[in-house]
């Protein structure tokens, strides 16, 4: 009943483990901090109770992640074949995930998502721990001819970030044909927002948020001066963006769905994790000004280079074959949204 799971003190890591712990798991998280703080994982303790084991690792350090593994073998088995670890699975979120800044340093987007990966893999082999839940991105489908999006409609990338997710998935795919004994499940988040109903985790970008909910939650609470909305002129209802926006609570719930279909032996399955209801930018906007009872500020700016029309999910499979469904509206997002940025306006940092 254990889990490795890598990024776990990142955003969707973080609720993850949440889930995984009201759930009965134990969780082991091997983090590095370069986009998250420690601080995430006091307060999942805090949340559920429950304790964490934690290691601030980089996963491309395979000896140190050789020995979190080791820590958890059995070690009264001399040959190594017999050895017996006690990890039931891996979630694999670390990985560095801004799209325009994979443009500029696509060197460490490939180092660290791609190396990091295989690093992992390669000690997983060598502990005999051959479950994985893999974060990818609806990002895989690119520019989709037509809505919503199944699982095996084609795959195209146009960006650094994105070709680390897709070529992670053929990584895996590859793995799984030379030992049909891995079981991966490769999930495609669509839009993540939202935060733990407690208020006391949420997303907290370093930085200038590049995603539209945090963009807005930094206007309502005044650190921004107002939203740039990129593009209203888009062939949708309002003209302007529309994209499948998941909670993040119903994102994490998925996860532990995946868990008992690896253990079930189904080889590498795919699934869309997403609501299948597609929203518009400002119907999101109107959505956080009811939440917060603010104003937004915002401004029509030119589209986005990169940015397609419209993108939602036909989640169907996922409902069909983990029995799991989003069940959280864009009001529930936005009112979880507000209440983590109003009791923690600059994040997990104290001033
Ligand atoms: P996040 O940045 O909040 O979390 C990633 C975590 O991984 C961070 O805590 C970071 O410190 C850690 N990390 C990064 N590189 C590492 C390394 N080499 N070794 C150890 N730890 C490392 O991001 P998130 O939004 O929680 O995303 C989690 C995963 O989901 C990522 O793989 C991301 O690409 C994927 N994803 C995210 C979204 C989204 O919109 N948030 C959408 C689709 C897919
Ligand atoms: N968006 C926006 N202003 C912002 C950030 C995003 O108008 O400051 C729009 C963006 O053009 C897209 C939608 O919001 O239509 C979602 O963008 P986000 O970056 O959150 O996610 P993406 O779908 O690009 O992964």
């Amino acid at each position: 009943m254990k889990i490795v799971v890598t990024g776990g003190a990142g955003y969707i890591g973080s609720h993850t483990c949440v889930e995984l712990l009201e759930n009965g798991w134990e969780v082991v998280v091997v983090d590095n901090l370069a986009n998250s703080s420690f601080e995430a994982l006091k307060r999942v303790e805090e949340i559920t109770g429950k304790k964490i084991e934690f290691y601030q690792t980089d996963i491309r350090d395979k000896s140190k992640l050789s020995e979190i593994f080791s820590a958890y073998t059995s070690n009264s088995e001399t040959s190594e074949n017999h050895q017996k670890c006690s990890i039931d699975a891996v979630i694999h979120f670390a990985g560095l995930k801004a799209v325009g800044e994979s443009v500029a340093l696509p060197l460490e987007y490939y180092s660290n998502n791609i190396t990091g990966t295989l690093t992992l893999l390669e000690v997983m082999k060598q502990y005999g721990v051959k479950n994985l839940v893999f974060s990818s991105s609806a990002t895989v489908y690119g520019d989709p001819h037509t809505l919503p999006i199944k699982e095996n409609f084609p795959l195209s990338v146009t960006n650094p970030y994105g070709r680390t997710k897709l070529m992670i998935e053929e990584i895996l795919k590859d793995l799984h044909v030379s030992d049909p004994s891995w079981n991966i499940a490769l999930l495609r988040y669509f839009n993540p927002v939202g935060a733990d109903s407690s208020g006391r985790i949420g997303e907290d970008p370093f930085g200038i948020p590049n995603n539209l909910i945090p963009y807005i939650a930094q206007v309502a609470v005044g650190r921004l001066s107002f939203l740039n909305i990129f593009g209203d002129d888009y062939n949708t209802p309002d003209g302007t963006g529309v994209r499948d926006f998941i909670h993040v609570s119903d994102l994490a719930a998925g996860h532990i769905k995946a868990l008992p279909k690896l253990f079930t032996n189904p080889g590498v399955v795919v699934y869309n994790l997403g609501t299948g209801k597609g929203h518009s930018v400002m119907e999101l906007v109107r959505s956080f000004e009811k939440a917060s009872d603010r104003k937004i500020p915002f401004k029509i700016a030119q589209r986005r280079a990169g940015d397609i029309a419209a993108c939602y999910a036909d989640p169907s499979k996922a409902e069909r074959e983990l029995d799991w469904k989003a069940v959280r509206t864009i009001d529930d997002m936005c009112r979880d949204t507000w209440n983590w940025q109003k009791n923690n306006p600059n994040g997990f940092r104290k001033d």
